[in-house]
């Protein structure tokens, strides 16, 4: 499942709340908006804790 809901870039500055849109600008400030997922994750991996966990260990 891909999700493309985006939120404002700004929002600390200029929400009280994360503003979450579809669009490339916020609806209500207009500042560009990031991927509410930034980090690369696949939540359907199911060895991805216990990759996890082993990195953490080595570093
Ligand atoms: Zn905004």
């Amino acid at each position: 499942m891909k999700s493309d809901i985006r939120v404002c870039g700004a929002w600390r500055d200029h929400h009280d709340r994360p503003v979450y849109t579809l669009s490339s600008t916020c609806p209500e400030c207009g500042a560009d908006t990031e991927n509410s997922a930034p980090a690369p994750f696949n939540p359907e991996d199911p060895y991805g804790d216990y990759r996890r966990a082993r990195k953490r260990r080595v570093e």
